[in-house]
C-alpha cells in the first residue's frame, strides 16, 4: 500500500493497521481507488484458497469467488454502480442504508476450493481528509451452514416430505395470493383437484410402502403435465393433489386436467384390485372463475370438489369441469 498517503496518520500507524487487517480472523481484502488489491488477509487466503502473493497489485479479486470476471461489492462502491446490486446479489442493502457502506449476500462458487459457499459481504469506502476515495474494505462471512439450515427449514415448512410437491399450507397461501391478484387484474383463476382411484384397495393389495411409491410416481407425472412456472402443484391430502393456475380460464384448466389423466394412464402402474382399470387411474375436478365481490375462493374450491365428486360418480378415470355458483 502507498505509505505516502498518510491515510492512517503516521507510517507507524499505517503499518500497524495493515498488520491488524492481515491477522484479522474475518476474511478481508482491500482495494485502492483504482480497484487494485492492496490487502488480501490470511483469513481471506484460507477462505478462497488463493495466496495473497497471487492477488496483490492485481484486479483479480473476483477469482477468489467466481468463475467469470464480475464486479465484487467493493467494485460497485468504487464505481458507484449501485444499479448492478440486484443483478449480482441474492440479497443486498440499498445505498445509504448503512452510511457509505453496503451489505450483500450471495452463493459463490469459490473456484480454487471447488465448493459453493454462501457469503455475507460488507464493503465500505475509506476517504482521505479531503474526501477523496483512497480504499474500499471488503469483509466476508461464511454463512453456508446457516443458509443450508434455513433452506432445509424452508423446504420442511413448504414441501410435502413424501412427494416433494408443495404442501397444503403453501397451497393455501398461494390460493389467497392468487385470489387477490385475480381480483385486482380481473383475470381468471383455475383450480384442479385430482384424486387417485381405488387407492385404499391399492394399499390393501400391494402394501403401504408400494402405496407410497405409487404416490411419488403420480406426483411426478402430474408435475410433467403442469408446465407453467406460475402454477403450483401441491399434495392436498392423502392421495389427493391440487393445482392452482393463475391467469387460466376453464378451457385452459380442462386441457391441463386431461394431460394429467393421460400422464397417469401412461405410467401404467399395475392395479389388480381396481374396479376401473387394470392400472392406476385418477379422477379430476376442474373449476375456474374470475374473482369478484360476488364470488369467493371457497366457491372456487367447492366447485372443483363437486366436479371431482361427479368424476368419481360417473365412472372415475376422467375429468369433469364444473361451473362455480
Ligand atoms: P376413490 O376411488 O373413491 O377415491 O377411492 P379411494 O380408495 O382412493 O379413496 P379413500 O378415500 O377411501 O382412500 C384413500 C386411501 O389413501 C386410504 C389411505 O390409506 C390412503 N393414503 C392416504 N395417504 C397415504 C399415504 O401417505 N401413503 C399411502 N401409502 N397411502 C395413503
Ligand atoms: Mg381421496
Ligand atoms: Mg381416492
Amino acid at each position: 500500500m502507498d505509505s505516502g498517503t498518510h491515510t492512517f496518520g503516521s507510517d507507524i500507524e499505517h503499518s500497524m493497521a495493515v498488520r491488524l487487517m492481515q491477522h484479522l480472523v474475518v476474511p478481508t481484502f482491500v482495494l485502492d481507488a483504482e480497484r487494485r488489491v492492496t490487502i488480501w488477509n490470511h483469513a481471506c487466503e484460507r477462505l478462497t484458497g488463493i495466496p495473497a502473493a497471487e492477488m496483490l497489485g492485481t484486479k483479480d479479486h473476483w477469482r477468489g469467488f467466481y468463475n467469470e470476471p464480475r464486479h465484487c461489492l467493493a467494485d460497485l462502491i468504487a464505481l458507484e454502480k449501485f444499479d448492478q446490486l440486484a443483478e449480482l446479489y441474492a440479497a443486498h442493502t440499498t445505498p445509504g442504508e448503512f452510511g457509505f457502506g453496503l451489505r450483500a449476500e450471495n452463493w459463490c462458487v469459490m473456484p480454487v476450493k471447488g465448493e459453493r459457499h454462501y457469503l455475507a459481504v460488507d464493503a465500505g469506502p475509506i476517504y482521505d481528509d479531503q474526501g477523496k476515495l483512497i480504499a474500499i474494505v471488503e469483509t466476508l462471512r461464511d454463512m453456508t451452514d446457516q443458509k443450508l439450515a434455513e433452506m432445509a427449514l424452508q423446504s420442511l415448512a413448504t414441501k410435502d416430505s413424501l412427494t416433494g410437491l408443495a404442501n397444503r399450507r403453501s397451497l393455501d397461501d398461494k390460493l389467497q395470493l392468487e385470489w387477490k391478484c385475480g381480483l385486482r387484474a380481473g383475470t381468471s383463476l383455475a383450480f384442479i383437484l385430482a384424486d387417485i382411484d381405488h387407492f385404499k384397495c391399492y394399499n390393501d393389495h400391494y402394501g403401504h410402502p408400494k402405496g407410497d411409491e405409487c404416490l411419488r410416481s403420480v406426483a411426478g407425472a402430474i408435475g410433467t403435465a403442469v408446465f407453467r412456472p406460475a402454477d403450483m402443484t401441491a399434495r392436498y391430502g392423502g392421495e389427493e393433489f391440487a393445482i392452482v393456475m393463475p391467469n387460466t380460464d376453464q378451457a385452459g384448466a380442462h386441457a391441463v386436467a386431461e394431460r394429467i389423466c393421460v400422464a397417469i394412464r401412461a405410467l401404467a402402474i399395475p392395479h389388480a384390485a381396481s374396479a376401473t382399470a387394470p392400472h392406476v387411474t385418477i379422477s379430476v375436478g376442474v373449476s375456474a372463475l374470475v374473482p369478484d365481490s360476488g364470488n369467493s375462493l371457497e366457491a372456487l374450491i367447492a366447485a372443483a370438489d363437486a366436479a371431482l365428486y361427479r368424476a368419481k360418480g360417473s365412472g372415475r378415470n376422467r375429468t369433469v369441469v364444473d361451473q362455480p355458483t
